[in-house]
């Protein structure tokens, strides 16, 4: 990353905050977050860059093809990470319409700007660009009991949110195969970590643990999710930019199955000892709720393409992560409280099926 000019998208979300803390953190970097703040975005999680004067924030709408053309003709970067997404399965089965709007035509807007920028810069330039889209393993759709995702496996999109990942990283990829812009995919399996928005599996359960409130699990928690520590991840991407090969797909996961019904025990077995109940244990409150509708049983990554060709690996075991994950949350009410303040209610969504 020496000496680069990182433009990222979706940098006050969860993964794209991580990313920008990592990449602000390396002094000949110069980075540029664009994002349009919405629900999901915090800048608190900005705070240890936001005052650095290599770090820059644009408060611009992806779908805005005017002020992305003047973000490229400004920053001028070397390199574009593409995190900015509406994120969350439960909201796409709500709401679909924004899904689409930002992750497909936002992401084509965005390809199309960096593809203006891109074309017009001396050959040095153009062969050391790289725009690299970060996507989900929950294109492929779901596995049976056995089996992983390959970058081969065919795209079987379930959810609305999949369907419109899916698509994004298929206008990706033919942004390469057609006008040969710089472009490398990722697919990560699920991710987990500090400053993670409440609405999600895992901050979703602490802070409710915390509230004395029930654990919702869905059906009978037995669907399978592989997952990664968000810091995991954003060595992967720094690592997928350095050493991936343009028009190539990365699968990225670090081999950590779990049932969601393992997830939730761990994060009481953590709390049962970070924060003990005067009586009982965490597991006490678990609550098994109806099912997400189209809830896919199994994703589970086959990562050894990455592990070979760029030299990544997980580093964080999942228990180990977990538990730093719960104490992070313990420490860091200031982080989440204003969250819920702001009228966000950590309940359950995405039960209708009716638009
Ligand atoms: P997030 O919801 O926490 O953050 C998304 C960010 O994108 C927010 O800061 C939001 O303001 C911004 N954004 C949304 N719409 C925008 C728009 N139209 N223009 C500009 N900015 C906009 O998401 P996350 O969990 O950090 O995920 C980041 C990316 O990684 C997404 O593309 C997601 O599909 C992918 N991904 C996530 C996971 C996971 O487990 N969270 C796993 C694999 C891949």
């Amino acid at each position: 990353m020496s000496g680069k000019r990182i433009l990222v998208t979706g940098g006050a979300g969860f993964i794209g905050s991580a990313l920008c803390r990592r990449l602000a953190a390396l002094e000949n970097c110069q980075v540029l977050n664009v994002d349009k703040l919405t629900y999901a975005a915090n800048l608190d999680s900005l705070k240890t860059v936001s005052h650095l004067p290599r770090y820059q924030l644009s408060v611009t709408d992806i779908c805005d093809t005017p002020a992305l053309k003047a973000a490229f003709a400004t920053f001028r970067p070397d390199l574009v990470f593409h995190l900015a997404a509406e994120s969350h399965v439960d909201r796409s089965i709500e709401g679909p319409e924004a899904f689409l709007e930002t992750n497909v035509m936002g992401t084509q807007r965005l390809l199309s700007a960096a593809l203006a920028y891109w074309q017009p810069l001396d050959e040095p330039a153009r062969a050391a660009f790289r725009f690299v889209h970060i996507s989900t393993d929950e294109v492929y759709g779901t596995l049976g009991e056995t089996g992983y995702f390959t970058e081969e496996s065919a795209y079987h999109p379930n959810s609305p949110y999949a369907a419109s990942k899916a698509a994004s990283d298929h206008f990706a990829l033919a942004w390469h195969a057609t006008y040969g812009l710089p472009v490398i995919v990722s697919n990560c399996s699920n991710n987990y970590g500090p400053y993670q928005f409440p609405e999600k599996l895992i901050p979703h359960c602490i802070i409710r643990a915390l509230a004395g409130e029930t654990l919702p699990v869905y059906g009978r928690g037995e669907n399978v999710r592989d997952w990664l520590h968000v810091e995991d991840h954003v060595a992967a991407l720094i690592a997928v930019a350095g050493k991936g090969r343009v028009g190539q797909k990365y699968n990225i996961g670090g081999h950590q199955e779990r049932r969601n019904i393992e997830v939730v025990e761990a994060i009481c077995a953590a709390l049962d000892v970070a924060r003990p109940l005067a009586r009982g244990t965490y597991r006490d409150r678990i609550a098994f709720v109806a099912d997400r509708p189209g809830h896919d049983f199994r994703y589970a990554i086959d990562p050894r393409k990455a592990e070979a060709e760029l030299g990544w690996r997980q580093s964080i075991e999942f228990d180990a992560g977990i538990r730093a994950t719960v104490k992070w949350y313990l420490e860091n009410e200031a982080w989440w409280r204003p969250i819920l303040e702001g009228g966000y209610r950590v309940q359950r969504i995405g039960q209708s099926v009716r638009h």
